[in-house]
């Protein structure tokens, strides 16, 4: 198996936060889905879902991860509120994927950052 095919990336931060090779504060994990808080926090509510399969962003996507990324869309709210996000509409919350170099994104295995609670937040 080479590594473009391969499930998990060496390489890769987020992968060994996966396998418990580096430590997380978890918020959720099922079969195919992983959520941690933002070691770096920039509202009082900051984590981030990612597949556990290593997928790079968001450019790799295709038809066939239609259904991971239906489920951690209709996660995302459930988290967000499970963490502290106030309930729609006054709270709300923020997802966002960073996608590649010009779109900002840091650690390249696919994250959305859930981002709320009361603002003022240190960004965004
Ligand atoms: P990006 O800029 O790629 O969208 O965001 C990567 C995010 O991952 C950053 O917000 C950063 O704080 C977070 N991060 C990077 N390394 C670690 C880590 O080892 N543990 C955790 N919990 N978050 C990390
Ligand atoms: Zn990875």
């Amino acid at each position: 198996m080479t590594a473009t095919h391969s499930h998990s990336d060496l390489d890769c931060i987020f992968c060994k936060i996966i396998a418990g090779k580096i430590p997380s504060k978890k918020v959720y994990e099922d079969e195919e889905i992983y959520a941690f808080h933002d070691i770096h926090p920039w509202a009082p509510v900051h984590f981030l879902m990612i597949p556990k399969t290593h997928i790079a962003s968001l450019a790799q996507v295709g038809d066939v991860h239609r259904g991971l990324l239906g489920r951690m869309m209709t996660l995302a709210p459930k988290l967000a509120l499970q963490e502290g996000c106030n309930p729609y509409p006054q709270g709300g919350f923020r997802v966002l994927s960073n996608t590649g170099d010009e779109g900002g994104q840091e650690v390249q295995h696919l994250h959305f950052h859930v981002i709320g609670g009361p603002r003022p937040w240190l960004k965004g």
